[in-house]
């Protein structure tokens, strides 16, 4: 897929699936500008493997839960980049445990980053993007946004809140050349799964019908594929990448 002369900013882009879809963008010739909040270290090294495609890395410290300063990184990043063509709303966290035990500040965190952090996102470049009369806007969901799940109230809330957002969005903006669409990863080996204890995930991959455990790639490729030309009449889609975990 051809992504040329075309910018893409990608929240939480340091690693996981976050970094699968920086690098696949860059590969197909897309100029980055990566969001991160954590390790500086880490943003270095992923920003070295991002520059390997040779087009332009950026990174920006930015919480993408704080409305005014992830607006101002915004503006930097359409100041420095001059345009951007391509939002990946990819930050998330969780605070998983039953309602029973869950206290008010693990709801607010996780709807905070999850939701807050795309609705703000979506608004700062919301403008933007109407007056290029172009863009395409990809958040990550989840399958459990679709089905929920024990013990992720939280988390499954907010993802659905992604999903009723995305295709509202998409209502607003069709008309002006932009699509906005959702991923709804199921489970993907990263750091956010790998915390898991082992036989969880056992369990987990028995129940997935293509038996093994999806990769940050299986999602990059998704992700890349709504981001591109060819996916222009598809709006407000929500897409299942979950090795049929979800049927
Ligand atoms: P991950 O490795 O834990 O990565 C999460 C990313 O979110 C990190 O890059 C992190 O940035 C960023 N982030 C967290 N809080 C942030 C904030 N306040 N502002 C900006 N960035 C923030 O997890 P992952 O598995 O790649 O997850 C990526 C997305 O896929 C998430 O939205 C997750 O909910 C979703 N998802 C994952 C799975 C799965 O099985 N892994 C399944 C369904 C959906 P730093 O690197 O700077 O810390």
């Amino acid at each position: 897929m051809n992504f040329e002369n075309k910018t893409a900013v990608i929240t939480g882009g340091s690693r996981g699936i976050g970094l699968a879809i920086a690098k696949k963008l860059a590969e197909g010739g897309a100029n980055i500008a990566v969001l991160y909040v954590g390790d500086e270290s880490e943003g270095k090294a992923a920003k070295a493997e991002l520059e390997q495609y040779g087009t332009k890395v950026e990174q920006y410290f930015c919480d993408v839960s704080d409305f005014e300063k992830s607006k101002a990184v915004c503006e930097q990043v359409i100041e420095e980049f001059g345009k951007v063509d391509i939002l990946i709303n990819n930050a998330g966290i969780t605070r998983d445990k039953l309602v029973l035990n869950m206290d008010e500040k693990d709801f607010d965190a996780v709807i905070g980053v999850n939701l807050k952090g795309t609705f703000n996102m979506i608004k700062h470049f919301y403008k933007h993007f109407m007056k290029n009369r172009g863009g395409r806007i990809v958040s990550t969901s989840s399958i459990v946004g679709l089905i929920g799940n024990a013990g992720q109230a939280n988390y499954s809330a907010s993802k659905a809140g992604i999903i009723g957002l995305t295709k509202s969005v998409a209502r607003e903006l069709a008309g002006r050349n932009v699509t906005v669409n959702a991923v709804a990863p199921g489970y993907i080996g990263t750091d956010m799964t790998n915390v898991l204890p082992d036989k969880v995930k056992e369990t987990m991959k028995a129940q997935i019908p293509a038996k093994r455990i999806g990769t940050p790639e299986d999602v990059a490729n998704v992700v890349a594929f709504l981001c591109s030309d060819e996916a222009a009449y598809v709006t407000g889609e929500v897409i299942r990448v979950d090795g049929g975990l979800a049927i």
